[in-house]
């Protein structure tokens, strides 16, 4: 495999490196510890980032031109997201990261000129509707019902930990239209949440953000002309924005995990510890298990780059990015002292980086998208091929 970049794609790098410094403000962290931003104030600069850089083409860069792409490949989308890590996160995440690459794989062309654009504008923001109170590992016990009504449908049930739904626009549903077909009797909407018959309650997270809440259904309009694929197709469809969500983003995380561990080892450097035999032993530790996360983000990319959608292999990469998550942040936390403890709006914290923040959240990383255990049975079940019971 070749891991060099061509001169095109290091021109792309710079010509990006250059119109970052020139377009972004300031960095995301100083946002964050702006007493001014509260939480809708920050998801608006991330709406106005959004829309940004979608006008200036660096959105969708590895989509085709027609849905408003830039027709180039996922390596420039991946040097992106190395290069962009000190600004805001998108608005439009979930439907970027996750419904565009399904609508591209499994919509009709009409689905796709209607809701890709303005899904990278940020007009439109989305959110994912799978997870069901009953319904969370075991995806296809989910009983969101659709009842057709005329040519269209009307959804009844309940979604829960709805990433961004206090925010979102339109949610992609996965819901029940035969109730004796486990995995064929499922379907896949694409709702509009501003309607009658839908209610949106934020959960409050330990981070005391909402960054997720609660759908409710009671008999809101899901339209025969919104639906993608075929009824009874849903099941298949949420494998490709699972796999998408598991696998294809190890190349984002990584560059997170470059600038943490960089300030991670200022911080032991400053502190004297570094000087420690077992200090040094971990940060090397935490060094080369990174180095294993590039090694395979790198896979993904050259799965992706020949055109393949990401198969069950995304688990590993999934189980590996999320849980050295935790192991980097809760390192943190143990060589860099009470310092690292620090909120980030505490004059006294470490200016770069919100440890204490990145902790907590990390929580919650090797829970979604499928839990460690749910990856570890698709790894058995479907890569080693080991019996269930
Ligand atoms: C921050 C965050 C954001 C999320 N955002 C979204 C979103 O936008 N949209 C959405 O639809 N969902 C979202 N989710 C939900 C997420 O997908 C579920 O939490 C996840 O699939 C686990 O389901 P559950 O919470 O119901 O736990 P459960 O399925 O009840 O699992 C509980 C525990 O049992 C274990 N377990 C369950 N079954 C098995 C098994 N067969 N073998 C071994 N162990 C098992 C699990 O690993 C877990 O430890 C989000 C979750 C989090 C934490």
């Amino acid at each position: 495999m070749d891991f060099h970049f061509s001169e095109e794609q290091q021109q792309f790098r710079m010509e990006l490196r250059a119109w970052l410094k020139e377009n972004l403000e300031r960095p995301w962290i100083e946002e964050l510890r702006d007493p001014k931003n509260d939480e809708k104030k920050l998801f608006d600069i991330r709406r106005n980032w959004q829309a940004k850089l979608n006008e200036s083409g660096y959105l969708g860069i590895h989509w085709p031109k027609e849905w408003g792409g830039r027709g180039l490949t996922v390596v420039e989308n991946a040097i992106f997201a190395a290069e962009a890590i000190h600004a805001p996160p998108i608005a439009s995440r979930v439907g970027i990261n996750l419904l565009g690459p399904a609508l591209i794989h499994h919509a009709t062309e009409e689905q796709r000129r209607r809701f890709i654009p303005k899904m990278l504008s940020g007009e439109e923001v989305w959110c994912q509707g799978f997870s069901e109170p009953d319904a969370g590992s075991d995806l296809a016990a989910l009983r969101t019902r659709a009842e057709l009504d005329g040519e269209d449908f009307r959804l009844e049930g309940q979604k829960v930990w709805t990433t961004f739904a206090p925010w979102s626009d339109w949610i992609f549903v996965l819901a029940r239209t035969d109730p004796d077909d486990r995995y064929g009797g499922i379907t896949f909407f694409l709702v509009s949440l501003h309607q009658e018959g839908i209610d949106v309650r934020p959960i409050r997270q330990i981070t005391g953000e909402s960054e997720f809440g609660e759908v409710f259904f009671s008999g809101a309009l899901a339209k025969r002309e919104h639906i993608v694929g075929a009824i009874g197709e849903g099941w298949k469809i949420a494998m490709t924005v699972l796999a998408y969500e598991r696998g294809s983003m190890s190349l984002a995380h990584l560059a997170r995990f470059d600038h943490y561990l960089k300030d991670l080892v200022d911080g032991v450097r400053e502190n004297g510890s570094l000087q420690r035999a077992d200090v040094r032993e971990k940060i090397a530790r935490l060094m080369v298990e990174k180095e294993v996360l590039r090694a395979n983000g790198y896979r993904t990319l050259a799965t992706l780059a020949s055109g393949q959608a990401p198969g069950p292999e995304a688990s590993l990469e999934k189980i590996f990015w999320s849980e050295y998550s935790r192991r980097l942040a809760d390192g943190a936390l143990d060589l860099l002292g009470l310092q690292a403890h620090l909120l980030v709006r505490s004059p006294h914290a470490r200016p770069h980086m919100d440890w204490a923040q990145e902790a907590l959240y990390s929580r919650a990383v090797t829970i979604y998208a499928g839990s460690s255990e749910i990856q570890r049975n698709i790894i058995s079940k479907r890569i080693l091929k080991l019996p269930s019971s």
